[in-house]
């Protein structure tokens, strides 16, 4: 999953980003300006926005609108510096799915942040299942048949991504988007070798899931009789 931080406070900014990458597992993206943060939800596809209210350049609800207007419904949590109950209502309305006020605690902004990837994905539970698979978003585990399959960092994501895409075919490209960010030098290539690994574990443990490769079209996550 890829995330973007557009905060102009730069200590809970690198806060937060550290806390998404190591405790989840995310790729994260960050920029100090609400104009710099809005030109990038153009760019790329994110799986989370997360916005600090007041920002130098644009303002949170402005980003907001720019981004429901585009019919882009990536879900959003913004961050406020304090009750502002008729802000909150018009972030609301304005298409913001989640809010919260400054200080936080960061437990619950991760916890939160996670709650709404998946809602935005259409699995509410944090435990997504394929075949004799299940996959623990809280605790960013994978078991078949309840054994404890050990995945690297990188293949645990790559796996959660598909199995938030069944039966999608999703390019090397998408994956490389949202498994990475900015700061990472993309090829291709390196997908494949990620794939291939978890296609052995999954064999290893006799699980019939699996990573298909549709030639230059992308990877599918297919399971026995399709039970996804
Ligand atoms: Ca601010």
């Amino acid at each position: 999953m890829r995330v973007l931080v557009v905060e102009d406070e730069v200590r809970l900014a690198n806060n937060i980003a550290e806390a998404l990458r190591e405790r989840c597992g995310f790729a994260v993206d960050c920029a100090e300006d609400g104009t710099d943060g809005a030109a990038m939800t153009e760019f790329k596809h994110y799986d989370l926005l997360l916005l600090d209210l007041m920002l130098p350049g644009l303002d949170g609800l402005s980003i907001v609108r720019q981004v429901r207007r585009r019919k882009d419904m990536t879900p959003i949590l913004i961050l406020t510096a304090r009750d502002q109950p008729a802000q909150v209502v018009e972030l609301l309305n304005a298409g913001a799915d989640d809010y919260l006020t400054k200080p936080f605690d960061l437990g619950e902004l991760l916890a939160r942040a996670k709650a709404l990837i998946r809602r935005g994905k259409g699995a509410p539970q944090p435990e997504l299942t394929v075949g004799r698979i299940s996959l623990n978003t809280v605790e960013q585990t994978v078991r078949c048949a309840g054994e404890l399959i050990d995945l690297s960092p990188t293949e645990y994501r790559l796996l959660e991504y598909l199995i938030f895409r069944p039966r999608a075919i999703v390019s090397a490209r998408e994956l490389l988007e949202h498994l990475y960010d900015y700061n990472w030098q993309h090829h291709s290539n390196v997908i494949e070798a990620h794939v291939s690994n978890l296609r052995k574990k999954l064999r290893a443990v006799g699980e019939e899931t699996t990573i298909a490769t549709l030639r230059g079209r992308g990877y599918r996550l297919e399971a026995p009789e399709q039970q996804l």
